[in-house]
C-alpha cells in the first residue's frame, strides 16, 4: 500500500534478513507489544514467558536477563523490579496481608526496616525485630508468615545461622526471604540452605558499573513464584531495556570481580586490624566478626564490603575530618563498582543494644590498587 509521508514516519515495509547474531542481546524496547492477530492477542497472558504481552511483563531482554538470574543464584524463576528495594517491597506486599506478622534482623537493610515500620503502622501488619544472632525459634508466632534473613547484615556484617533460621521457620510453616546483595549469588547459594526466596540489588555487583539501578527477586517453587508474581503486575514493577542490558553487560565479569574485591577488602582489613585507632574490624572472613564460623561454613568467598569501628577516644568530628581527608574513597551510599567508598554511621541510632562508643566506618573496596588505598588510608589516620 502506497503510504503518505506522514504514515512513512511511521509504517516501513522493511523486514531485517534473518542470519544476523552477536554475543550481545539486543535491546528490545517497548510498551506496546505487536501480535500477529486478534486471536493471538486474546489468547495471550501476562504471565505467559514464552509469549509476548506488554512490555510491563517482560521482552526478549528482560527475560534472557531473569533466566540468567535464576541460574546465578540457583533458583526457577525470577522477577525484575527498579531496584533492590522495590524487589523487597514486592516480596512484602506479595506475601503479607493485614493480621500477618514478619521478622526483620535488627541489622536488616535501614530501608526495609522503614518499610517494616510502613507496614506496622498502615497496614495492619506486625512487623518485629530480632538479634540476628540469637535462637530465632521463640519469637515465631502463629501470625508470622515471613523471616527476613540478611548475611551478612550490610552495616554491621553479623552472619546468621541461615540453615538454623530456616529449620526453625519451616517447622512452622513460615516462610524464610533472604537478601542475597553482599554475596551477589556467587558466594552463598540460599536455596541449598533452606531460604525460599532470594532477594538481590543488582544494583551492586551484578550491574558493576554504579550507573543502574535494579533489583530481583527468585524462587524455586512455581506457586510462589505466582505469588510473587501477581504483586509484581499489580504493582507495576518494570525495567527498562537499556538499564537489564547494563546489567547483562556486567555479568560476564561478576566472579572475576567479586574475587579482586575480596582480595583488595582482606588486604586493606588486615592492615587496618593492625591499626591502634581501630577498635574492630568487622569483616566476615575476620575470626572476630560475629557469625565468622557461620561465614566459614557457609560461604565461598567475600566481596569488596566491610566496617571498621574507631577506637572510643576519637570524636565522631575527628572520624568525619578523617573520611573527608581520603582521596581515593568516594564519600556515597551504595557499592559494587570499580570505585571505592566510605560511609560512617550512627550506629547508636540504627541498632537496638548497640555497644561500643567508636565511630563505625563501612567500607567498599573497590578495583584500585590496595596499595594504593592503603596509603590513602595511611595518610588520613594521620589526621587523628
Ligand atoms: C543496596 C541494597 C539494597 C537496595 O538496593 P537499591 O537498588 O539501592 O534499592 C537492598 N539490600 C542491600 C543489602 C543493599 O545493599
Amino acid at each position: 500500500m502506497k503510504k503518505s509521508p506522514q504514515t512513512a514516519l511511521i509504517h516501513s515495509d522493511y523486514t531485517p534478513p534473518d542470519g544476523f547474531a552477536a554475543f550481545a542481546p539486543a535491546i528490545h524496547h517497548a510498551s506496546t507489544v505487536l501480535f500477529d492477530n486478534v486471536a493471538a492477542l486474546r489468547a495471550s497472558g501476562w504471565k505467559d514467558k514464552r509469549s509476548y504481552t506488554y512490555g510491563l511483563h517482560g521482552t526478549p531482554t528482560t527475560f534472557t536477563l531473569e533466566a540468567k538470574l535464576a541460574a546465578i543464584d540457583g533458583g526457577s524463576f525470577c522477577l525484575l523490579a527498579p531496584s533492590g528495594l522495590s524487589a523487597i517491597a514486592m516480596i512484602n506486599l506479595g506475601l503479607l496481608k493485614s493480621g500477618d506478622d514478619v521478622l526483620l534482623p535488627d541489622n536488616v537493610y535501614a530501608p526495609n526496616r522503614e518499610l517494616g515500620r510502613w507496614l506496622a503502622s498502615d497496614f495492619g501488619i506486625s512487623a518485629r525485630y530480632y538479634d540476628p544472632m540469637a535462637d530465632i525459634a521463640g519469637q515465631i508466632l502463629p501470625t508470622t508468615r515471613l523471616i527476613w534473613a540478611e548475611a551478612p547484615g550490610s552495616v554491621t556484617m553479623e552472619v546468621p545461622d541461615l540453615p538454623a533460621i530456616c529449620r526453625a521457620a519451616h517447622a512452622r510453616g513460615v516462610l524464610v526471604a533472604l537478601d542475597n546483595t553482599w554475596s551477589g549469588g556467587l558466594l552463598l547459594n540460599g536455596f541449598e540452605h533452606g531460604v525460599d526466596i532470594v532477594m538481590q540489588a543488582l544494583t551492586k555487583y551484578q550491574s558493576g558499573g554504579s550507573d543502574v539501578l535494579m533489583g530481583a527477586v527468585i524462587t524455586r517453587e512455581r506457586a510462589l513464584n505466582d505469588r510473587l508474581a501477581l504483586a509484581h503486575m499489580r504493582l507495576g514493577l518494570g525495567v527498562s531495556a537499556d538499564d537489564a542490558y547494563l546489567v547483562l553487560r556486567g555479568l560476564p565479569s561478576m566472579k572475576l570481580r567479586l574475587q579482586a574485591h575480596d582480595a583488595g577488602a582482606r588486604a586493606v582489613a588486615a592492615w587496618l586490624a593492625a591499626r591502634p585507632e581501630i577498635a574492630r574490624v568487622l569483616h566476615p572472613a575476620f575470626a572476630d566478626c560475629p557469625g565468622h564460623a557461620h561465614w566459614q561454613r557457609d560461604f565461598r568467598g567475600a566481596g569488596g564490603l566491610f566496617s571498621v569501628v574507631f577506637d572510643a577516644r576519637y570524636s565522631e568530628a575527628q572520624t568525619d575530618r578523617l573520611v573527608d581527608a581520603l582521596t581515593l574513597f568516594g564519600i556515597g551510599y551504595s557499592w559494587g563498582g570499580a570505585h571505592s567508598l566510605a560511609v560512617p554511621y550512627r550506629m547508636q541510632a540504627m541498632r537496638t543494644g548497640w555497644e561500643g562508643a567508636g565511630t563505625l566506618l563501612r567500607l567498599y573496596i573497590g578495583l584500585e590498587e590496595p596499595a594504593d588505598l592503603i596509603a590513602d588510608l595511611a595518610q588520613a589516620l594521620a589526621t587523628l
